[in-house]
C-alpha cells in the first residue's frame, strides 16, 4: 500500500517516541509536519559551512550564502511550476502571503461595490484579510455555499462570481474537511467574469503535485513548515505582471534600488517584497525539504494519503456515535479527517487520545465560520502524511473506542 513511503519513517526520529508509556502516532500534520534528518542536516550545515548575510558581500561566504538562498528558490519555482524564480517571493507564512495580496493587490484592484467571493471552509488567514479590504473599501464579501457534504457548491458558485466580482479567494484544500476544491474550475469561472484568482495552498502543496500554470490563478500561497521545513518560511506566487503593478508593504533594506533623502525606486522582482535579512535557513531547509519530497513522487504521496483515508473512514464511521464531517465517500481528499464522538467535548476525546499515545487536534481550526456552518463548536481532527502508516489508523480507531469506554463509563 505504502509504496515503500513508510521506509522514511526512520528519516524521522521525533517518531520513534513514546507519549504515556504508548508509542506515539503523530496525525496533527495539518497544523504542522516533522522534519526529516536531511532538512535538520541543512540547516545544520549552513551555519556550519555557509552563515552569512545574502545579496549584500562580496565575500566568499557572502556568495555561498545567497547562491543557497537563491538556489532553494528555483527549487520552489520547478516544484509548483512557475513560469520564473520573478514570480516566486519568499514570506514567512502563508497567512503572510495572503496579507500582502490583500492589503497590496487589493488595494490596487478592489474599489467601492466590488464584490469579493470566498468560502466558508476558508482558514481564517484567507478570510479575516478580505473582511478588512472589504470594510476598508466598502467592497461586498460573498460566500459559496457547500453541499451537505460539505464539499463546494458549484451550481453556487456560478450564482455568486458575477461581472462584479472583483477577486475570488479560495483554498485549494480544507484544513478541516480534507476536501480538494475544483480550483482550475473556479479560476476559469473567475476568469470568465474578468476577476482575479487568489488560492490558499497551504493544505495541497504538501500534499499533491500543483501546477501553478496549469491552474491559471493569480497568486498561490502556502508555508514551508507543513511540507517538511521549518516554520517562518512561506512562499506567495504571482503572476509576473501583477506583481510588478503591486507596491510594497514594507520597507527597508533589500527591497530597494536606490533611496534619496526624500524618495526611493524600489528592486526588481521578486526581492521588491522582501525587505530586510530574509530567514536565510529557512528558505535553504525549504530547498531541501522539496528535494525530499520530489524523490518521494508528489503522485505517490498522494496516492497514498488516498488509500490510508479510504482505509480509515470506513472504519471510523462504523463506531457507534462518530460523526464525520466531510465527504465519506471520497475520491479526492488529502488526510485530514474531521469527527465528533458522542456528546464529548473535542478536547476531552483529544486529551484521552494522547493518553494512548495519539497527537490530534481539537478546536475550531482556524475556521470558526465554518463551525458556525456545520453547527459545531469545535472537532477532533486527524490528520495523516506519507509517514503515517495503516498501523496508525488502526491505533486511531482502537483509541477513539477506548476513549469512547472510558468516558461512557464515567471513569472520571
Ligand atoms: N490556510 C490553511 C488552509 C491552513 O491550514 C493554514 C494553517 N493551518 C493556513 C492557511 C495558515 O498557515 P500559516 O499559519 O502557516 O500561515
Amino acid at each position: 500500500m505504502d509504496n515503500g513511503l513508510n521506509n522514511s519513517r526512520l528519516d524521522f526520529k521525533i517518531l520513534a517516541q513514546n507519549i504515556n508509556d504508548e508509542p506515539l502516532v503523530y496525525l496533527d500534520n495539518a497544523a504542522t509536519t516533522q522534519k526529516p534528518k536531511a532538512v535538520l542536516q541543512s540547516i545544520i550545515n549552513y551555519y556550519e559551512h555557509d552563515n552569512a548575510n545574502v545579496h549584500r558581500g562580496v565575500h566568499t561566504l557572502s556568495q555561498r550564502s545567497t547562491n543557497a538562498f537563491e538556489s532553494a528558490r528555483d527549487k520552489i519555482t520547478a516544484f509548483i511550476n512557475a513560469p520564473s524564480r520573478e514570480t516566486v517571493i519568499y514570506t514567512r507564512s502563508t497567512t503572510e502571503s495572503l496579507n500582502l495580496i490583500a492589503t497590496s493587490f487589493g488595494n490596487l484592484v478592489v474599489e467601492a461595490g466590488d464584490e469579493i467571493v470566498i468560502s466558508p471552509m476558508e482558514h481564517h488567514s484567507n478570510l479575516v484579510p478580505w473582511q478588512q479590504l472589504a470594510a476598508k473599501k466598502h467592497a461586498i464579501l460573498k460566500y459559496i455555499n457547500l453541499t451537505v457534504d460539505g464539499e463546494l457548491d458549484m451550481n453556487h458558485a456560478r450564482q455568486q462570481i458575477t461581472d462584479k466580482t472583483k477577486i475570488v479567494a479560495i483554498t485549494h484544500a480544507s484544513n478541516v474537511l480534507g476536501v480538494v476544491n475544483p480550483i482550475q474550475e473556479i479560476t476559469k469561472l473567475a476568469h470568465q467574469h474578468g476577476a482575479y484568482m487568489i488560492c490558499d495552498g497551504a493544505q495541497s502543496v504538501p500534499h499533491m503535485k500543483v501546477d501553478v500554470q496549469l491552474l491559471d490563478v493569480d497568486f498561490y500561497a502556502f508555508s514551508g513548515h507543513k511540507m517538511l521545513a521549518p516554520t517562518g518560511i512561506g512562499v506567495l506566487y504571482g503572476k509576473v505582471e501583477l506583481l510588478q503593478a503591486m507596491q510594497p508593504i514594507q520597507f527597508g533594506g533589500e527591497m530597494i534600488d536606490f533611496v534619496h533623502s526624500q524618495s526611493a525606486s524600489w528592486n526588481e522582482l521578486p526581492w521588491k517584497f522582501e525587505a530586510g535579512t530574509p530567514n536565510i535557513s529557512g528558505a535553504i531547509a525549504l530547498g531541501s525539504a522539496i528535494d525530499y519530497l520530489t524523490n518521494l513522487g508528489m503522485q505517490n504521496i498522494q496516492n497514498y494519503e488516498q488509500k490510508l483515508v479510504n482505509y480509515v473512514l470506513p472504519k471510523l464511521l462504523k463506531i457507534d456515535g462518530v460523526t464525520i464531517y466531510g465527504p465519506h465517500n471520497p475520491t479526492n481528499h488529502t488526510g485530514v479527517i474531521s469527527f465528533n464522538l458522542d456528546n464529548l467535548h473535542p478536547h476531552d476525546v483529544a486529551s484521552g487520545l494522547d493518553m494512548e499515545g495519539i497527537e490530534v487536534r481539537a478546536g475550531h481550526h482556524c475556521a470558526q465560520p465554518l463551525m458556525e456552518y456545520l453547527n459545531v463548536a469545535a472537532t477532533v481532527r486527524a490528520s495523516f502524511y506519507f509517514y503515517n502508516t495503516k498501523a496508525d489508523a488502526d491505533r486511531l480507531v482502537n483509541s477513539i473506542q477506548t476513549v469512547k469506554e472510558f468516558f461512557n463509563n464515567g471513569d472520571i
